[in-house]
């Protein structure tokens, strides 16, 4: 943890000198001494300490100072760091100003040069205002700051991004917070660049305007570019299939790389709480199985890229050449397709205009504390669904579940529907479908049909999650591998025409269960042709698939 800051402030060099030793001396084990010897380049260093969310206990200042006299000074640094104790340097001649500036600037106290001995003439006062000081300090919080608003899509995005890969960071809305002394200070420290929104601050001193996810990854180390340019196996999906495959097929001594568009976890990675995963009789988060399982890769020595996204693929003798979103190439001999499945989309007017500020695809985890004592709408009868209800009922006022049919005992499973029924802040509003959202800046208004009475009702909203379906996106895969009408891959059996095996195979057997049309490419999860869509049933396939590996490995 960064140490509270000393700063003082002395045009003459060997004043600051003395100064800075003396303080050094007594307080450098607690707190780190700092100098400058102009006002003007000392207000610049408090701006930048308040970037770093540093901490500053204590401003010392020579009166008599050329353009800016150690008064102005500590009255411009009260602006920027209110709680620091302030205390002025004064020759004799001073003493009248600075007695009037500890009652006309709020100044705490004024020593006379020299201080010496600075046992008695330094060290008792200043232990006093550090003492007092302290009682009120509470230690900052380190790591990255995101400044934005809760209605604006790109900020959404950042803060998904952010915390599907585990990246801690404090979130500060300007707008709910614009009465907070602490974001005001923060704010007037920008300047003018506080308006480039999302603001990321790190704990570097450093920041990002207008902030970009894959910049944000570069910059906190995730790490996007392959090591090397060959693997035995490379992994297009980190969700659970893909992280099963990946921890084993490097856990059995395969070169593997694991190549994720957004963040490890996939769609299950979304789930608030996951309770018919084998082992975890309470359940478990989404985002706790992809941390889980992300360390456990790492540990067999994976390397995971994300974000980062396949774009192509081609072959060539017996590599395959994936194509990166960056330009680059990576090639292997075995490859791993579970890219699993993406929402459908909802299509209404407005729904599109409005996505990011109210209108949000899958668990918008991290909108459920924002939705504190509102009315949120999940549209949707799937257990993912469900489970959506559950987490925001926590915190909303009140949910409504909005589905086409009359019940959801055929697409929910029946402990949550079970849950659903028991928590009394969530209504199940059936015969339902949205067929417009209103709101300028973000959502206002849903209108729903009910096809029922066959009117449309039009209700205020903040918050509506869609859960409709997903879809493969597979299109990245060209003429290559073959797919059913709806872009799930076959593999295995379901390549056989009347016992014929697919066209241009050129081994001597079928393919391998889990095998798709193109020899060592294989698919698993959600995105396979007839995959149960189930978390254990893609780990079971992405498990299951490497020994498939071995064996055609075993023959390139
Ligand atoms: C909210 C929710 C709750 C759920 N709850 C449960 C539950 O309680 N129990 C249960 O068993 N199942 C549950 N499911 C279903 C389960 O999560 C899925 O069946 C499972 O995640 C499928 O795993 P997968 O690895 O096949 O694909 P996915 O989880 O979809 O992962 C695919 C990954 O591939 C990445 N990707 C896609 N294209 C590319 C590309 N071109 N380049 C790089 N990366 C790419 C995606 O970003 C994604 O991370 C839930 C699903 C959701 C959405």
């Amino acid at each position: 943890m960064a140490k509270p800051v000393l700063l003082s402030v002395d045009d003459d060099s060997d004043v600051l000198r003395a100064i800075e030793r003396d303080l050094r001396s007594q307080y450098g084990a607690e707190y780190r001494v700092m100098g400058s010897d102009s006002a003007e380049q000392a207000l610049d260093i408090l701006k930048q300490l308040k970037m770093r969310n540093d901490s500053v206990a204590l401003l010392l200042a020579d009166q008599r100072m050329p353009q800016m006299d150690g008064v102005q000074f500590l009255q411009e640094a009260m602006r920027i760091y209110p709680d620091a104790k302030r205390a002025l340097l004064t020759a004799y001649a001073d003493t009248t100003a600075a007695i009037s500036a500890i009652n006309e600037a709020s100044i705490n106290y004024f020593f006379l040069k020299p201080w010496d001995p600075p046992s008695e003439r330094l060290y008792p006062q200043l232990d006093d205002m550090l003492d007092d000081w302290l009682a009120s300090y509470r230690p900052k919080f380190e790591g990255i700051r995101v400044l934005g608003t809760r209605w604006s899509p790109r900020c959404y995005e950042l803060r998904d991004f952010l915390a599907r890969n585990h990246v801690p960071y404090r979130w500060i809305d300007i707008e709910l917070n614009a009465n907070d002394p602490e974001t005001k200070q923060l704010l007037e420290a920008l300047g003018p660049e506080a308006t480039n929104l999302p603001v990321v601050l790190f704990p570097d001193g450093t920041k990002l305007l207008e902030s970009l996810p894959a910049q944000v990854a570069e910059k906190v180390g995730l790490r996007t570019r392959a090591q090397t340019s060959f693997y035995h196996l490379a992994i297009v999906g980190g969700g659970p299939a893909g992280l099963a495959a990946a921890v084993y097929g490097a856990s059995e001594g395969l070169s593997t790389v694991m190549i994720e568009r957004e963040a490890p976890g996939g769609q299950a990675g979304m789930s608030s709480r996951i309770e018919n995963y084998l082992g975890f009789p309470s359940g478990l988060s989404g985002r706790d199985l992809a941390r889980r399982a992300v360390v456990q890769a790492q540990r067999f020595g994976v390397e995971i890229l994300a974000p980062q996204e396949v774009t192509g693929v081609r072959t060539e003798n017996s590599y395959r050449i994936l194509k990166l979103a960056d330009g680059n190439e990576i090639s292997c001999h075995a490859l791993m397709i579970s890219t699993g499945v993406q929402w459908r989309r909802l299509e209404a007017p407005g729904i599109d205009r409005l996505q990011g500020a109210g209108v949000y695809y899958g668990g918008g985890a991290t909108e459920a504390l924002s939705c504190k004592g509102e009315i949120v709408y999940v549209v949707g009868g799937a257990n993912s669904a469900g489970q959506a209800a559950m987490n925001f009922a926590k915190y909303a006022d009140r949910v409504y579940i909005l589905v086409r049919g009359d019940s959801l005992s055929s697409t929910m499973s029946k402990y949550l529907i079970d849950q659903i029924q028991q928590t009394p802040n969530i209504e199940l509003w059936t015969h339902a479908s949205v067929v417009e959202v209103h709101g300028d800046l973000h959502l206002e208004q849903v209108s729903v049909h009910c096809s029922d009475t066959n009117k449309i009702e039009r209700v205020p909203a903040t918050a509506m999650f869609i859960f409709i379906g997903a879809l493969p996106r597979t299109d990245w895969l060209g003429d290559l591998v073959e797919r059913d009408e709806r872009g799930f891959i076959l593999t295995g059996p379901d390549l056989l025409r009347n016992g014929a095996r697919p066209k241009g195979w050129s081994l001597d057997r079928d393919p391998f269960l889990l095998e798709t049309n193109v020899p060592g490419i294989f698919a698993v999860g959600d995105v396979r042709h007839g995959s149960v869509k189930r978390v254990a049933s893609g780990v079971g396939e992405g498990s299951v698939a490497v020994q498939f590996i071995h064996q055609y490995l075993s023959k390139v």
